[in-house]
């Protein structure tokens, strides 16, 4: 049940046939973890904060840098050298008291992992490096809990959701088997913040979608969005059955 300022608050979504007062509720009862406080995890937070997903868990363990201001849209220049994870609880909580928003400012080891996982419904991957989306990969898969995954480099964005509540869902590892970093990265390539932005909020999108009941269109897809057209290719991942982590051992 919607409390009169939620009925003010969220009125846009009431009027949507697909969401409505159904879909709000869904989304307050929502437990979300949303892993990298970056260049895609600021728009992904901020969207699902404003959305009225109830419980979010955001987490990450680094300080605010200059050099993020450029694409991680969640922060201000006074703020530097402060945790992120905690500028951006703030932000959130400021942003809709009605949530309730925890945060990890640590780096999660697997133990860690699998205990969050019993908390989630949904995990968006808004990280930035291979071994960590590896983990995350492993970790929802053991857990049978979905992942959105994000990514973005100079004009190109990645989005994908993997069902891990699917058996015959394809996971993370079956499109990228290699837990080595790529050589290219935003670090020695650059990324343009606007990129960044889009696949951010397309990870909220999706999330919201899926938490509502719309069926998401990037299931065991590999979207890819060149900013400089604005064109999307699509590729369909297939499940491996030799895959590491999803095929029969
Ligand atoms: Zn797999």
């Amino acid at each position: 049940m919607l409390k009169d300022s939620e009925l003010i608050r969220y009125s846009r979504h009431l009027l949507l046939d697909d969401l409505g007062a159904h879909g709000q509720a869904k989304l307050k009862k929502a437990k979300v973890l949303i892993i990298g406080m970056g260049g895609l995890g600021s728009p992904a937070s901020l969207y699902l904060a404003a959305a009225g997903v109830g419980s979010l868990t955001i987490c990450d363990f680094d300080s605010l840098e200059l050099s993020n201001l450029q694409r991680q849209i969640a922060y201000q220049s006074d703020e530097i050298g402060s945790a992120k994870v905690t500028l951006m609880q703030q932000r959130l909580k400021k942003l809709n008291p009605e949530i309730s928003v925890r945060c990890i400012a640590n780096k999660m080891e697997e133990p860690q992992f699998n205990l969050e996982l019993l908390l989630a419904d949904l995990v968006l991957d808004c990280t930035d490096n291979m071994p960590t989306r590896q983990l995350i990969n492993r970790v929802c898969f053991n857990g049978k809990v979905p992942l959105i995954v994000g990514a973005a480099i100079r004009f190109e964005g990645h989005l994908s959701f993997f069902d891990h509540k699917d058996p015959d869902a394809a996971c993370y590892h079956c499109y990228a088997p290699s837990s080595v970093d790529p050589q290219l990265n935003c670090s020695n390539s650059g990324v343009l913040g606007a990129v960044v932005g889009v696949m951010g909020s397309l990870q909220a999108l999706e999330a919201i979608k899926i938490i509502v009941g719309i069926e998401s269109t990037v299931k065991n897809k590999l979207k890819l969005f060149d900013g400089k057209t604005l064109q999307w290719q699509s590729f369909t991942i297939n499940k491996d059955p030799n895959c590491q982590v999803c095929g029969k051992k």
